[in-house]
């Protein structure tokens, strides 16, 4: 079962890719945590993306297609992939949908978490109230807002991408994380099962 995690930055998408990557051994694929362990690293890749992720933009899409495409090779990816953070554009959705194919796979459904994004940036402002300093270098309110901006403009085009696929199921992400996670797996459960 291949699965994608949707939804703003802040939304809880990680949280609930590793729910279902414990529950049902899954792989989680989160290309903000691979471009954050290249630039980590100091690999070409991490050089050519950390400037670019560190002001809220989006990494060119050859790139992140490229570590995809060579992270689905991997054996433990044959079950099946959460995909966290991956597509944000359409290319890159239009990209993946021709990499699954080439194995005999699909996405099967969309989970989409739907959020305030004005609570985002609440809950930012109050995690670097309390933790100043501890937060990554694109956690902070300013980078925030930019990031929600990106993903009105360039991400959220996808949403009707795969509402016309048939794949799209949104869930309220604002509840707390635990009834969320039911939702999840409520989902998930329901996936290729007939209607
Ligand atoms: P995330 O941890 O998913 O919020 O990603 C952190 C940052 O990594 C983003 O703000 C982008 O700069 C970059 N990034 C992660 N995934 C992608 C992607 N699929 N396409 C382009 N840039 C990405």
């Amino acid at each position: 079962m291949d699965l994608i995690l949707f939804g703003p930055p802040g939304a809880g998408k990680g949280t609930q890719a590793k729910v279902l990557q414990d529950e049902r051994g899954l792989i989680q694929l989160s290309t903000g945590d691979m471009l954050r362990a290249a630039a980590a690293a100091g690999t070409e890749l991490g050089r050519k993306s950390k400037a670019v992720m560190d002001r809220g933009d989006l990494v060119p899409d050859e790139l992140v297609i490229g570590i995809i495409a060579e992270r689905l090779e991997k054996p433990d990816c044959a079950k099946g992939v959460i995909f966290d953070g991956f597509p944000r554009t359409v290319a890159q959705a239009k990209a993946l949908d021709a990499m699954l194919a080439g194995r005999g796979r699909k996405i099967d459904a969309v989970i989409e978490l739907k959020v305030d994004d004005e609570a985002m940036v609440g809950r930012m402002e109050s995690r670097v109230r309390e933790n100043p300093g501890a937060a990554r270098a694109d956690d902070n309110p300013e980078t925030l807002r930019k990031r929600l901006k990106v993903y009105h403009q360039n991400t959220a085009p996808l949403l009707d991408f795969y509402r016309d696929q048939g794949k799209l199921v949104t869930i309220d992400g604002m509840a707390p994380i635990t009834d969320v996670s039911a939702t999840v797996r409520r989902v998930v459960g329901q996936v290729g099962q007939p209607a």
